[in-house]
């Protein structure tokens, strides 16, 4: 194969939408596994969509993803620029060289009178399409004589420049993913490829930039499958190899049906954007995954495996495990659906995995800004409590009895776990630990099972409303544990209070 060169090519119409950021990693993930060399090209050819901090979002949303671009702009702008605003000038003259080859047309119909043809199709149950079946007829350079034609560009009439697609031909054509593709090219329609703005379009920009760019592969969402046949003819038109093609399948809704859209936002109850987001309009917030408190790598893990998997059971992945297991030609024709609990899953899972020492300085911080100061060790309790973690902000939920006593019982709890003689038995257990000089966890848990033991009691009995006299409920970890990190005094304290309560 020859050099890989991959793109991904966002327009900063807004912030990245999650199914972005996979094509993003898609394309990352197939220029490091063959050596290749990831670019970012910012397709911003439509001026009347742009989006201001568009661009940056995506750019620092790459950034956090920890997917850098090699190139890019303002990197190594080896074929650059790498933003087509700033690469305007260079379009034109494609878009005439097509004309000269004969594969472009100079057209002027006006926007009313192409809206007066489709208006009159539609009274007629048809769709109006601009191509080979009625070009002629509408006011374009085909259908007019030269002296017209000259004169209309000489009073500098407006103009689009449309791509004249072939007639009658079968195009056959390869997708990397979804194998042949067969179209009639009758059913296209005859492209714009220059604006009247002076702008390219997106075919036309992105075409030439793929070649000038050297681009090998490109891989795409699957909205863009109905334009590769355009593409596929331009390259040729031009008469210039074209890249190889693989359009990713979608990312469906939870329900598994319609695309997961921009406008999902925060609806279904979970975030689609990498980042947060304030439209610089409205005001309006969209909530990201960073903000949310998934970790990057949690991130990354999941959207890699959205429409794509190894073919084996493994689902944890590091982002070098991905590279090095990555292969375009495991990825789904189907769409993928998408799975807001199987994520948070994945963040527990990466949560475990943690540094303890970064978690328990996020701890840190947190119970800063509630403003708790405590003597436990926090590092043991961040080992105790991550478990149960998802998010580094569930550690407080999970362990605020360590910080003050429960201030009232779960009241199933405590009927399953304050019975009748209760009371009297959790005297006689304060009274042992008080008798307990070493109360760490592996004395204390040693000291009092072998006290339970000789009672001959079922552990049950101790244990359970020892744990609802600390915790208030019947959850958490280690009940010796609990009572050793909080300390002799506050677990003799906390069984008189509850004794005294219950
Ligand atoms: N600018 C297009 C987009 O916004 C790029 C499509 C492609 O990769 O060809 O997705």
């Amino acid at each position: 194969m020859s050099a890989v060169r991959v793109r991904f090519a966002p327009s900063p119409t807004g912030p990245l939408h999650i199914g972005g950021l996979r094509t993003a990693l898609f394309n990352y993930l197939f220029a490091k596994k063959n050596n290749g060399t990831f670019i970012l090209r910012i397709e911003d050819t439509d001026q009347t969509r742009f989006v201001d901090g568009a661009e940056a979002y995506i750019k620092e949303a790459l950034d956090w993803c920890n997917i850098p671009y090699d190139e890019g702009h303002g990197k190594n702008e080896k074929f650059g620029p790498y933003k087509q605003s700033e690469r305007k000038h260079l379009y034109k003259a494609y878009a005439e060289e097509l004309i000269t080859k004969g594969n472009a047309y100079y057209a002027f119909d006006t926007a009313e009178a192409l809206d007066a043809h489709r208006k009159e199709h539609e009274a007629n149950g048809k769709t109006f399409i601009y191509n080979w079946h009625n070009r002629e007829k509408l006011t374009n350079s085909l259908s007019l004589s030269a002296e017209d034609l000259a004169a209309k560009i000489e009073t500098g009439e407006p103009y689009v420049i449309r791509f004249k697609t072939p007639q009658d031909e079968t195009l056959v054509m390869q997708d990397n993913i979804r194998g042949t593709i067969t179209i009639n090219t009758n059913t296209l329609d005859d492209k714009v490829l220059f604006k009247s703005d002076g702008m390219p379009t997106y075919h036309l920009a992105n075409i030439v930039d793929d070649h000038l760019m050297e681009i090998s592969h490109v891989i795409r969402g699957e909205e863009w499958l109905p334009s590769m046949p355009l593409h596929i003819l331009l390259y040729r038109a031009f008469n210039w190899k074209a890249p190889e093609f693989a359009h990713l399948s979608l990312i469906l809704k939870p329900v598994g049906k319609g695309k997961l859209s921009k406008r999902d936002g925060d609806k279904l109850g979970f975030p689609v954007f990498p980042l947060n987001w304030e439209d610089p309009k409205s005001g309006e917030i969209s909530s990201g995954y960073r903000e949310a408190g998934f970790y990057p790598e949690t991130v990354v893990n999941f959207l890699a495996l959205l429409g794509w998997n190894p073919g084996t059971e493994q689902e944890i992945f590091s982002l070098e495990e991905l590279i090095a297991a990555f292969d375009l030609a495991k990825a789904n024709k189907s769409g993928a659906k998408f799975d807001p609990e199987k994520n948070k899953w994945f963040q527990q899972q990466y949560i475990q995995k943690k540094d303890l020492k970064e978690l328990t300085s996020n701890f840190k911080a947190l119970l800063k800004d509630k403003g708790i100061s405590t003597s436990i060790n926090l590092e043991n309790l961040t080992a105790m409590l991550r478990e149960r973690a998802i998010f580094s902000s569930d550690l407080y939920e999970l362990g605020k009895y360590f910080f003050e006593a429960p201030a009232s019982y779960e009241t199933k709890a405590a009927k399953k776990a304050w019975k009748d003689g209760t009371s009297d038995l959790m005297k006689e257990l304060i009274v042992k630990i008080e008798g307990i000089s070493d109360f760490s966890t592996e004395n204390a848990t040693t000291e009092i099972k072998a006290w339970i033991t000789a009672k001959e009691i079922g552990f049950g009995k101790v244990m359970m409303p020892l744990r609802l006299a600390l915790v208030g409920s019947l959850s958490g970890p280690d009940v010796y544990e609990i009572a050793a990190t909080l300390g002799r005094e506050e677990t003799v304290a906390r069984l008189n209070k509850a004794i005294e309560v219950l």
